[in-house]
């Protein structure tokens, strides 16, 4: 008679502890990555944006509302990257408790850059207003909404995601502490493959004959710190402003200038556009910094794109 009580206790016990896993909202797929890989075996995050929403652009239809209301935790990138979701989120987020990974202790922050800071020549500050050298660094830590020095792309530094991974299950077990011991191992494997990631992507890309890349959106900074890349030359801006027609023909003289062996576009129409700018030399690879092209469940998104986006840009430099 004991043995059936004991494993019925037992249910109840795996029963509760799945009914405490706490409902995690996410904006972009790579962040969504990480947080699956933290929750592995317990749940999943569901994204509050469409899979093909750009982040610099999109709003929140109602829909995207219901996912964050019915969340206990929001976790997002900030305000920098979706200026057109920071005024609503909050709300919409009701009691949950929101995770601003750019804002996390720990995360390194580069400062915007304008396409002048690619020694294109000219002072032509328009979009974002001036920007001294100095003093970006202590920019967006203490309200987390002093955004507008600060390229959000943060999410593609590899070390940034290792401080997040920690930062996640920090949350994950603060809402769900039954579970605490699943999200650090999680955590702890996750950071265990970040790092394979990043060692074949330093070894793809360490004997490139040039590290002198272009862009097409100039989202891939804290890449090219990363992995010792160097962009000469981007087509739009961090904000993902649009060229000018004066922009425009500089960056035509300098694309079929400036010696460039790989040129970074986020879609095929893109690549279309500018193939025929560049004189016919340029390589392509068409990646967007979300992790798009690749056809991998979301948990693995995160490490693929680091090792792809490797991939791809030491065989295009060859
Ligand atoms: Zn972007």
């Amino acid at each position: 008679m004991i043995r059936p009580a004991l494993i019925s206790l037992s249910l109840l016990g795996a029963t509760a502890a799945l009914a405490d896993v706490p409902r995690v909202a996410t904006d972009i797929p790579p962040v969504t990555s990480l947080v699956a890989q933290v929750m592995d075996g317990l749940g999943a995050p569901e994204s509050f944006l469409p899979a093909s929403a750009d982040p610099h652009h999109v709003t929140l239809r109602p829909s995207e509302a219901q996912a964050l209301a019915g969340a206990d935790l929001v976790v997002w990138i900030g305000p920098g990257l979706m200026p057109g979701v920071a005024e609503s989120l909050p709300a919409l987020a009701g009691d949950a408790r929101v995770l601003e990974l750019s804002a996390a202790q720990g995360t390194e922050r580069l400062p915007f850059r304008q396409r002048a800071d690619f020694g294109a020549g000219h002072d032509d500050h328009d979009a974002h207003g001036d920007h001294a050298d100095e003093g970006h660094e202590d920019h967006g830590d203490e309200d987390g909404h002093d955004y507008g020095d600060t390229d959000p792309h943060a999410w593609l530094a590899p070390a940034n995601a290792a401080v997040w991974l920690q930062v996640i299950a920090e949350e994950l077990s603060t809402l769900d502490p039954e579970n605490a011991a699943t999200y650090a191992t999680n955590a702890a494997a996750a950071q265990a493959r970040l790092a394979e990631a990043v060692e074949t992507a330093t070894a793809d890309l360490a004997d490139i004959p040039s590290h002198d890349i272009a862009v097409d959106h100039d989202a891939f900074q804290y890449f090219e710190r990363a992995f010792d890349l160097h962009a000469v030359l981007t087509v739009t801006t961090t904000d993902d402003a649009q060229p000018g027609p004066r922009e425009m023909a500089e960056i035509q003289e300098r694309l079929a200038n400036a010696g460039i062996a790989c040129l970074l576009v986020e879609s095929e129409a893109s690549a279309r556009q500018l193939r025929t700018l560049g004189g016919g030399e340029i390589g392509f690879v068409v990646a967007d910094p979300m992790g798009g092209w690749l056809d991998v469940p979301v948990a693995d998104l995160y490490p693929a794109m680091i090792t792809s986006l490797a991939g791809q840009l030491a065989a295009c430099g060859k």
